[in-house]
């Protein structure tokens, strides 16, 4: 789907991540890769030409502007480091009004001073997860270019979002495509809910990702997946909100779960950008955390030594991981559904997160997860499984000396705990055939911070010993 849209812009364009290409095209242009030689697309921008504030501080002038949307959007009101739409083609919903907390419980859990670990809550979302910062940027680069219908390849939360988007402004139908078994409730019962078309494909997040972009391709239906370039300019905000909630102070650390990598590459990006533009006199280090039963990053860049190197990673290494994984027909297999995933779309534009970012990355079992969610959701906030993988690897890195006690550490929280309440009831559950049923068959083996239901007979005595015994 090629089709180019003249569209006056005179400041952004969309350019190939290859450095032995670097072609540039019209934002009007819809690729998912690069026509030229396949590799992953950028927005980029002629910063000369447009209106960067000279200090973040600037920002701060929206705040007294909030009835206006594109001040009250938490991504909008950055448009000035994403200028690539005109503010009358822009779809906001109110996403981005989510907060940074410092959380000492979860310090303590983590194992950092107390004051230091901040928790950035994007299940505070309109569609409960982050995937409406990008959506909102995607969505109105669809609509500048005329789609109607759009397309996406979900965990879950990204068509979530995409039909939310789609049925609140009435401008596109959704499309969206799914694996078997593998979505959870909440999110499913979201994009039913907000109308979307949704075809449940024989197959996993891999193969229903595969067959998105053959059929947006056929069909010319606008794609949505991360792949989309514009929907990465939408999660950078993320950060500038995490800027903003820490007064402009840049964190030592930003601690994210690694699915498809988008958020990853999206925070390089962004961090990448302040820096050249005089904004940030330094970039704080980003640590990516896969699950362990979907860990090609982690196995990539720790075990093959894969690295962005110049723009040139070694092709070879890659290509022989993934022979490996098909030869073995090993599929991706966690709880932490929303980065239960194997072919990750956006390893290149993280590789080279990860060198701008002086990055490490991690795995971490399900066992973990699920012991740091529970202490997030002990500690103020909760999350789904896949968040939790953020706190999880802090935790780790702490332990292995690499993130230090004094340490200023921010985990994205990336989902909202009731988006998958099977893996919490389950955990919490004092049914060991509910708890191996959906939590023993992933090698998670214990509960050590269930709150468990207190059982008691329909009578008054015994519930008032109960509480008095319990508490
Ligand atoms: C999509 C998603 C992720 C993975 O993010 P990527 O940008 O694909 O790496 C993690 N957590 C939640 C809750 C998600 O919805
Ligand atoms: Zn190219």
């Amino acid at each position: 789907m090629a089709t180019s849209v003249d569209i006056i812009t005179d400041q952004a364009f969309q350019q190939c991540l290859s450095p032995d290409c670097s072609a540039t095209f019209d934002v009007g242009d819809v690729y998912t890769a690069c026509p030229k030689c396949g590799s992953l697309l950028d927005v980029a921008y002629d910063w000369e030409r447009s209106d960067v504030p000279d200090s973040l501080r600037w920002f701060e002038s929206k705040w007294s502007r909030r009835n206006e949307p594109l001040c009250r959007s938490g991504v909008w009101r950055f448009s000035e480091l994403l200028p690539f739409a005109p503010p009358e083609k822009i779809v906001t919903i109110g996403e981005g009004q989510t907060p940074l907390i410092a959380t000492d419980g979860v310090a303590k859990y983590v194992g950092t001073n107390p004051g230091t670990l901040f928790l950035e809550y994007e299940g505070m979302n309109p569609s409960g997860s982050f995937k409406d910062n990008g959506m909102t940027a995607a969505f109105t680069h669809a609509h500048m270019i005329g789609a109607k219908r759009a397309a996406c390849a979900s965990t879950g939360n990204t068509s979530a979002s995409l039909a939310l988007y789609c049925c609140s402004s009435k401008l596109m139908q959704a499309v969206i495509f799914i694996g078997s078994g593998k979505i959870s409730y909440g999110k499913l019962s979201q994009a039913l809910d907000y109308g979307a078309l949704t075809i449940q494909i024989a197959g996993d997040f891999d193969d229903a990702m595969l067959r998105v972009q053959q059929v947006s391709k056929e069909l010319g239906i606008y794609l949505v997946n991360s792949v989309n370039p514009f929907r990465l300019e939408g999660q950078k905000t993320i950060m500038f909100r995490v800027l903003e909630s820490l007064d402009w102070q840049i964190p030592d650390w930003i601690v994210v779960p690694g699915g498809n990598l988008g958020n990853s590459s999206a925070f390089g990006k962004a961090f990448h950008e302040l820096h050249a533009l005089g904004l940030i006199d330094r970039i704080p280090r980003l640590a990516v955390i896969n699950a362990a039963g979907a860990n090609t990053l982690n196995s990539l860049y720790n075990d093959n030594g894969l690295r962005w190197n110049g723009g040139r990673p070694d092709q070879a290494i890659i290509n022989k991981y993934y022979a490996g994984l098909d030869a073995a027909s090993s599929k991706a297999d966690t709880i932490a559904s929303a980065i239960e995933i194997n072919r990750p779309v956006n390893l290149m534009k993280c590789l080279r997160a990860l060198d701008w970012c002086d990055g490490v990355v991690r795995e971490v079992t399900d066992q973990q997860m699920l012991d740091a969610k529970a202490q997030v959701g002990a500690n103020g906030f909760g999350c789904e499984p896949a968040s939790a993988a953020s706190v999880a690897g802090a935790k780790l890195l702490r332990e292995q000396g690499v993130i230090a006690p004094s340490d200023r550490v921010v985990c994205i929280l990336t989902g909202h705990q009731l988006k998958d309440p099977t893996a919490t009831i389950a955990y919490h559950t004092t049914d060991q055939e509910e708890f191996n049923r959906v939590l023993g068959k992933r090698g998670v083996s214990r509960a050590a911070f269930a709150n468990r239901a207190v059982k008691v007979e329909n009578d008054l005595d015994e519930i008032v010993r109960a509480i008095q015994l319990n508490s």
